[in-house]
């Protein structure tokens, strides 16, 4: 089912073609809760510890408000493979519309239901807590779900153990369906030119 997801001051957003979430996964790492903080710190919404991240196929049929839209990075040529996230912004509330990596292979793209306002179906339960070798005591508390945890990105074992996770390994491969509208790379291209915030790994926004 169709569903839209919109900036909390409603200035912009996208209909996804399947509103549907396919995963949901809360990471501990630092370039999550430092692009979270980045956004609280301009008037967006304060994240929690381990946020709560939900994989949305990756179909916008419609773009409302895109010059509102700014595709950020917080680093430039950044050497760690997991800092090559692209983060779409609301100029003005500063929600996070979603994030685009290339390991998402353009199936999915990720969404903090908290830093938006997402319509869709977010029924799909917690799948894993990843990134947790940056979760350290003085963020938060431990998480208590009975789910697997994994701490880096790092090995190629660890991977493989994720990646053996069935509604892992369905959510990252690409749809062999073209979407009915476009893909969320598209959608940044279209934004033109990624800001650069410069943040230092692991600094304070
Ligand atoms: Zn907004
Ligand atoms: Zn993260």
């Amino acid at each position: 089912m169709e569903a839209r997801v919109d900036c909390l001051c409603g200035k912009c957003g996208v209909t996804l073609a399947d509103g549907k979430a396919k995963l949901q996964f809360q990471c501990g790492c630092q370039d999550c809760r430092q692009a979270l903080n980045y956004g609280y710190k301009h008037g967006g919404v304060k994240p929690d510890p381990l946020p709560k991240a939900y994989y949305m196929p990756s179909d916008v049929l419609e773009v409302r408000g895109q010059e509102y839209m700014k595709a950020c990075r917080l680093r430039g040529d950044d050497p760690d493979v997991l800092g090559m996230s692209t983060r779409v912004y609301c100029r003005e509330c500063y929600s996070i519309i979603g994030v685009d990596h290339p390991i998402y292979e353009d199936a999915v793209f990720l969404n903090f239901p908290k830093h938006c306002n997402n319509k869709g179906d977010l029924s799909a339960p917690l799948t894993a807590y990843v990134m947790m070798i940056d979760y350290t005591e003085d963020i938060g508390p431990l998480p208590t779900e009975d789910v697997p945890l994994f701490t880096t990105g790092r090995f190629q074992q660890e991977l493989d153990r994720i990646f053996s996770i069935p509604a892992v390994a369905k959510t990252f491969v690409r749809s062999e369906v073209p979407p009915k509208g476009k893909l969320f790379s598209s959608l940044i291209e279209e934004l033109g030119e990624v800001e650069i915030l410069g943040l230092a790994k692991g600094a304070k926004p």
